[in-house]
Order: structure tokens, then sequence, then C-alpha cells
């Protein structure tokens, strides 16, 4: 049977995958039909920090799954509250609010700002605007893809909800000149991941904060990629010591296991939503809230963010030395790190494809970058080995 041509006669064409049939996978590694093993560098977009399968989190849900799943939010289960309750204690916000998706997280996120907005602050109803900016991807919805730069994310779906201001990624006077007496939020990546992995200058997260201080208006940060761990802080916000009002948490929450996301804010923020506000029928859900608990707990005992923070620095360091004239840049914070290909020389994808026949998958964004985001439990002598085979297909 022929795998690929199935998905493309019955799948739409919304993604155009590498060539590969996966069916397995253990830690770093997967497997293809034709048990072929390759190291995931991509962790399915930082997803699988854990690593794929991992033991405690396999535990954890089978578990979970034959005591109790599914409740709605209809009721109280045993295990959301303590979800909670580890998350804020970890992240220092005063509560959360759980959704599935990332995508569905950023969007409480804009509803929360939106109601601040009309109900504390004093915006005139239907005027509050979110300045975003320029590169960003913060998921797919219509509004989101609305706030996109990004021409394809939008062609053909318009029309967009209004209420979105762009300013320049990594330019925090435009931040400054854009603010009106109707700014309610500023949303923002501390890390531009599908960006193609853009890490602004130090000091400009510090910068926006103190901006946003000044105005009266949010500062919230969209860590769906570069949270738990991935950048080498457990949230990158801690790498300029500041605190947002508002973080968004996904992907690795759900231990590469479930769609887990998460709004967290304080009191005041969050305490805009009353029953019948907002919800979601699978939100924070028994078995997603013992998975993303057990994912936090893992984090913690494997020392993932530390690993990060070391091995990232080193996988950093033997990459840059790797000498090819049509790399134009070699950039990275942890465990998420880009390789800049000249798309005069060669196309990324091209690139994506070569590690894949050596045994390394990885994948392009932005037809330019490589992204290497391998999972959190990578040991030194695996990097060694990934080096090894990014050198031999770029060189
Ligand atoms: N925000 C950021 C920064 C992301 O990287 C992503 C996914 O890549 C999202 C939001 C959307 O998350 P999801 O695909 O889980 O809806």
């Amino acid at each position: 049977m022929d795998i690929m041509a199935l998905e493309q006669q019955f799948g739409a064409a919304n993604y155009s995958p590498l060539p590969v049939v996966l069916s397995r996978g253990v830690g770093v590694h997967v497997w293809d039909i034709e048990g072929n093993r390759y190291l995931d560098a991509m962790s399915a977009y930082s997803a699988v920090s854990h690593g794929h399968c991992h033991p405690r989190l396999v535990k954890t849900l089978t578990e979970q799954a034959s005591r109790l799943a599914v409740v709605s939010r209809a009721y109280y289960s045993d295990q959301l509250a303590l979800l909670l309750e580890k998350l804020c204690h970890m992240t220092g916000f005063d509560k959360a609010l759980p959704m599935n998706t990332g995508t569905e997280a950023v969007e409480t996120a804009l509803k929360a700002a939106r109601k601040w907005a009309y109900t504390r602050k004093g915006v005139v109803q239907d005027k509050a605007e979110i300045i975003v900016c320029d590169g960003n991807f913060h998921g797919r919805t219509i509004t989101i893809v609305g706030m996109s730069s990004e021409a394809q994310y939008k062609q053909g779906f318009g029309p967009f909800p209004p209420g979105f201001v762009h300013v320049p990624y990594d330019d925090s006077q435009a931040l400054a000149n854009a603010m009106t007496n109707n700014t309610a939020a500023v949303l923002l990546e501390p890390i531009q991941g599908e960006g193609g992995i853009i890490i602004p200058q130090p000091g400009y997260l510090r910068r926006c904060r103190e901006i946003c201080d000044h105005h009266n208006v949010l500062l919230i940060v969209d860590e769906i990629q570069t949270g738990l761990g991935r950048t080498g802080a457990f949230i990158a916000c801690e790498h300029e010591s500041i605190q947002p009002d508002g973080l968004i948490l996904g992907k690795a929450l759900g231990g590469g296991l479930l769609p887990v996301s998460m709004f967290l804010t304080n009191q005041t923020l969050m305490d805009v939503f009353t029953p019948g506000d907002h919800g979601s029928t699978f939100g924070g859900n028994p078995l997603a809230a013992a998975v993303a608990r057990e994912a936090l707990q893992v984090i913690e005992d494997e020392g993932l963010t530390q690993r990060a923070n070391e091995l990232g620095e080193y996988f950093l360091q033997q990459l840059q030395l790797t000498d090819c004239t049509y790399v134009t840049d070699i950039r990275g914070k942890g465990l998420l790190l880009g390789i800049e290909i000249d798309k005069k020389v060669r196309a990324a994808r091209d690139v994506c494809l070569a590690l894949m026949a050596k045994g390394l998958l990885s994948k392009e964004t932005h037809e330019t970058v490589v992204r290497i985001a391998p999972p959190l439990i990578i040991t030194r002598e695996q990097i060694d080995e990934a080096i090894m085979i990014i050198r031999s297909v770029l060189i």
C-alpha cells in the first residue's frame, strides 16, 4: 500500500511533508515503515521536547485513560486543579486557563486582552487595538492569520477581524510609536520560530515591558514554541528577567502525546472571564491535565531546561564551525537553532531532503531556514552524530 499516495488522495494538500512515512518513535529517534531509523531534529515543531513516547508520560497517559479521560468543564475533575497549581507555581502567575491547541490559547489571550481593555482600561467599545509584530506566527484561525504579515497565510481567507496593528519585530521604538489610547495589548514571540528562528537584540523584551508599563498596555508573550525549556530557560522571558502580563504555552505541555495549551495571567486579567464567556469541550480534561502535570515534572526531574541551555550552546558552537559558502547564518538559543541557506544556491528543502537521506529529520521554514530543534533529552553523542550528518550534507 502506498501510504503517501493514499494520504494525497483522501487528504487535503495543506502541508508538503518530506517523503517519509513514520511508524514508531523512542526518545530522539523515529523509524519509517521500512525500518530505517532517523534522528528527529524537528520534535514536531517543538511539541516533542520530552522525546518520543517518554515512558513516564506513556504510563501516566494509559493509567489516566483507563480511569477517567474526559468530563468537560461542566464538572470538576480531580486532575485539572493540580495542573493549574503546578504551572502557576512554576511561572509565577496567579491563574491559568487550559485549552488544547496553541491557536486556541492565543485566541483566549486576545479575548482576555480585549475584554480587559473595555472593562478595566476604559477603551471605547469595539475600538481596542492589539499590536502584533511583522513575521509573527500565532496559529491559523481567521483572526490569527488576519494578524499575520505573511501573504500566503491570508490569501483567499479574508475578510479579517479589525483591531490589529503591525510593527516591525525587534524595533522597540516602532512599538512605542504605535501606542494609542486604544491599545489593549502587545502580542509577541520572544524568538520568532516559524518566522525563521529570528532572535531579537538583547534588551528588546525588557524595553517592550517598559513601554507597555508606561502606557498601561498588556504585554502578552506567545511561548508556545519557546517555552518549557526549549531555549535554555523555562520560559524565554527569563533570559531578560521580565514577567509578561500574559503567557501562552502549548506544544511540549502535552508531553508529545496530547494537545494541551494554556493561557496564564494575573488575577485581575483572568477575572474578566465569567461563566459562558469562553470555553472548550476538551480543554483541561483530566487525561490532558494528568499528562501535562507529569510532563512538567519530567522537565524538572530530568533537568531538561539546563540540558537545553548547555547542549544548545555546544550544538550552536559546533554548527558555527561548519564552513559552507552558501550558509549565510547559523543562530539559535538553547535547542532552537536555525541554519540560513542562500536560496540562490540551494533550497532549504533540498538540504532537508539530503539530511533525511542520511538519517536526520528536519524541516525548512520560509524556503531559506533549516530548523534544528531536537528533543531536549538529546545527548552530546547524539548531537555529535547530528553535526556529522549536517556537515556531510552542507560541505
Ligand atoms: N504560536 C506559536 C509561536 C507557534 O509556534 C505555533 C505553532 O507552530 C502556534 C502558536 C500554533 O500552535 P498550534 O499549531 O498548536 O495551534
